[in-house]
């Protein structure tokens, strides 16, 4: 609650001049770019699967275990496996030492990315199952929710669940009144909106959508599809980070 609260100062004070005179954001970046990424598969011996990203200063590691039979059975559903992905920010990932365990903000997050994963998942394959699905941020920049469901998905792959697709997230959002790609910090803090979204790319399907701010008609339309289109990109990453991890090290 305390967090929203600052946040919400935060977007009001607008002090931060995000956009140049040329177009370039704070860190050099144009609207429309993506911070720089890096994806590996296969980090963990002990999961079942494994992935983990650096995107821009956000470092995230995935973690997958299952699917197995799902405990206390009272869970199960007879029909299909469920998705449990849990997300967890490291007491070191922010500037200030975060306060360790479940909160409010990271129980949402992990709801919304196991809802997202259970879309991709062919869970009718495994009925009375849980596959659970661990998200460790260890280092924090705007975008970790991003991140770990981009992450999340390359686990499941490598932990050879059938999905439909693999889900990759990305954001959107407002600064300086201008719509631009994947906002950093300062661009979450003092800007004016932020549009995470989420899509499997085959179909298109969007599997995750959230908007904190104010944005027109105009600018979401704006906004949503230079997020698809940054999620394309990613897209494109996720299979050849699947490729490396398969060409074995
Ligand atoms: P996301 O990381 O998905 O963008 P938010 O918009 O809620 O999620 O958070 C934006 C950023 O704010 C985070 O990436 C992190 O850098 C910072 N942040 C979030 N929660 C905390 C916290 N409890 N303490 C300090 N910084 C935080």
């Amino acid at each position: 609650m305390m967090d929203e609260v600052i946040k919400d100062f935060d977007r009001e004070k607008k002090e931060m001049k995000l956009i140049d005179e040329n177009g370039k954001r704070i860190d050099g970046r144009s609207a429309e770019e993506l911070r720089p990424v890096k994806m590996k598969v296969g980090v963990l011996n002990r999961a079942d699967g494994s992935a983990y990203i650096e995107w821009g200063k956000n470092k995230v590691v995935a973690a997958v275990y299952g699917p197995r039979e799902a405990q206390p059975r009272h869970i199960q559903n007879p029909l299909k496996g469920i998705v449990q992905a849990r997300y967890n920010m490291v007491s070191f990932s922010v500037t200030d030492r975060k306060r360790p365990g479940p909160d409010r903000r990271s129980i949402e997050i992990s709801k919304i990315i196991s809802e997202a994963l259970e879309a991709a998942v062919i869970t009718e394959s495994f009925p009375r199952t849980t596959i659970d699905v661990s998200m460790e941020v260890l280092q924090a920049d705007a975008g970790t929710r991003c991140a770990g469901l981009t992450a999340a998905s390359l686990a499941l792959a490598d932990a050879g669940v059938p999905m439909k697709d693999l889900v990759v997230a990305c954001a959107a959002g407002k600064v300086d009144g201008q719509v631009v790609l994947d906002l950093l910090k300062e661009e979450d803090n003092y800007g004016q909106a932020d549009l995470p979204v989420a899509i499997m790319p085959k179909s298109e399907e969007v599997v995750l959508l959230q908007m904190d701010g104010h944005l027109t008609q105009e600018e979401f339309d704006r906004a949503l599809s230079m997020a698809i289109e940054g999620c394309k990109k990613l897209y494109e990453m996720q299979k050849e980070a699947l490729k490396m991890s398969v060409g074995g090290e």
